[in-house]
């Protein structure tokens, strides 16, 4: 087993994080603060090659493997992104593009897939209801074939960039007798005839992500723009489960990196009793423990990628473990450094409450930690049975 990385891998990691302390970090607390997504921090994002870095050159992308694309996320948040500026990236470039270029055609990969790697088109994508979250499966937007057109009729919630999206993946039920084997993907356009979306929601944490409501009323979608065959969708949302367990959580190891570092230099810098806290043992304790999640979660993100770069299929007892440890014990050591900062870790300026208020997106999105531990047991006991 060999855990070092090679050169190129620890210089581009080094590179990405420059560049987001010089370029990116600087647009994260006014991002945070009004809620806006920062444009001009997603262009420079595109033009230095993130937005599409595990694609195919001939499709506008980087070619990078999936651990340097994990390395690039932890880099990001490392060089102090903000989460919200993040989560687009993620659903953007994992959810939607991915998706686009490992099931569309020749023509939808041309179309699509280059505007998404260089950032001029933003990407979404549609899974969840306002009556099906967990339960991804109950799905009610409908789909129906009439002439050259889909119809889709229904609603979609939560969907991070949403109002913004310029393309987007959405999944709907073309046979409601065919349980998970009647649900397609769809390529749906912002200007769509019959689509919509709703006013971006106001949230807790990730706050410069756009998220809406889709509507789709009678929304006319051309027969060409169904991406793989028929009633493939749900295999599709498992795919990028993958993509979900790695790249996705990859932020939040780079932000638990740049946590622990803030809060090391803040307890060395704080003097109460006429020393500095890092001299009690309490606090040393704190910063023991953000330093055990930042390796373990590192670990357990990397063996999700390391899988997925051998050509293996995803191992989901291991992707369950690395989302429910990184984001349950994400949100205790976020807490943590909050409360290592005392009454400042409370003031906005601070970036410890900024990540306290991003991680606890963590347990809810793309499964919850509920639903990590039923997946967890059930393969427990399916093995033991
Ligand atoms: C900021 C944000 C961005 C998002 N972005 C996207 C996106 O881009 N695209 C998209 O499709 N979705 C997106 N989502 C939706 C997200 O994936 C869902 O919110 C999540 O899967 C949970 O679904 P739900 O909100 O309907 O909660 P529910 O499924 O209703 O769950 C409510 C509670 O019940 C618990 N629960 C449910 N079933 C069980 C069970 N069997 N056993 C034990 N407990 C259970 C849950 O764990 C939770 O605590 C986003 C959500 C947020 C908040």
């Amino acid at each position: 087993m060999n855990f070092d990385l090679t050169p190129e891998q620890i210089a581009f990691r080094d590179q990405v994080r420059r560049f987001c302390q010089e370029q990116i970090a600087p647009y994260a607390e006014h991002a945070d603060y009004t809620g806006e997504f920062p444009y001009e921090a997603w262009k420079k994002m595109g033009e230095f090659g993130l937005l599409g870095l595990h694609l195919p050159e001939e499709y506008g992308g980087q070619g990078a493997d999936v651990l340097t694309s994990v390395m690039a996320g932890e880099a990001m948040g490392a060089g102090g992104a903000d989460g919200g500026l993040l989560l687009a990236w993620g659903a953007h470039t994992y959810l939607c593009a991915d998706t686009l270029y490992v099931h569309g055609n020749e023509e939808q990969r041309k179309k699509y897939v280059p505007k998404l790697a260089s950032g001029e088109w933003i990407g979404a994508m549609g899974l969840t209801e306002p009556g099906a979250g967990s339960d991804a499966a109950s799905i009610k937007t409908r789909a129906e074939k009439k002439g050259d057109k889909w119809i889709l009729n229904g609603n979609k919630m939560f969907i991070t960039n949403g109002p913004i999206a310029d393309v987007l993946v959405v999944y709907a039920v073309t046979d409601k007798n065919a349980g998970h084997g009647g649900i397609s993907a769809f390529i749906v356009e912002k200007d769509t005839p019959g689509f919509s979306t709703g006013k971006p929601l106001r949230k807790m944490g990730v706050r410069s992500s756009q998220t809406s409501e889709l509507i789709f009323d009678n929304a006319e979608i051309p027969a060409e723009n169904l991406l793989g065959t028929e009633g493939m969708g749900f295999i599709m949302t498992l795919q990028t489960l993958e993509w979900d367990r790695s790249a996705l959580l990859a932020p939040f190891v780079g932000a638990a990196q740049v946590g622990l570092e803030t809060c090391v230099k803040y307890a060395l810098d704080r003097k109460q009793f006429g020393r500095p806290i890092a001299d009690f043992q309490a606090v040393q304790h704190k910063l023991a423990d953000m330093r055990i999640y930042l390796n373990t979660v590192r670990m357990l993100v990397y063996r999700v990628a390391w899988n997925k770069d051998q050509g293996r299929p995803l191992n989901h007892l291991e992707a369950a473990i690395a989302k429910l440890y990184g984001a349950d014990e994400g949100m205790r050591i976020s807490s943590e450094a909050v409360q290592l900062h005392g009454g400042y870790g409370y003031i906005h300026e601070y970036p410890v409450e900024r990540g306290f208020r991003d991680a606890k997106l963590g347990q809810i999105g793309g499964g919850t930690s509920e639903i990590q531990h039923m997946i967890i047991s059930r393969m427990l006991t399916a093995e033991a049975r």
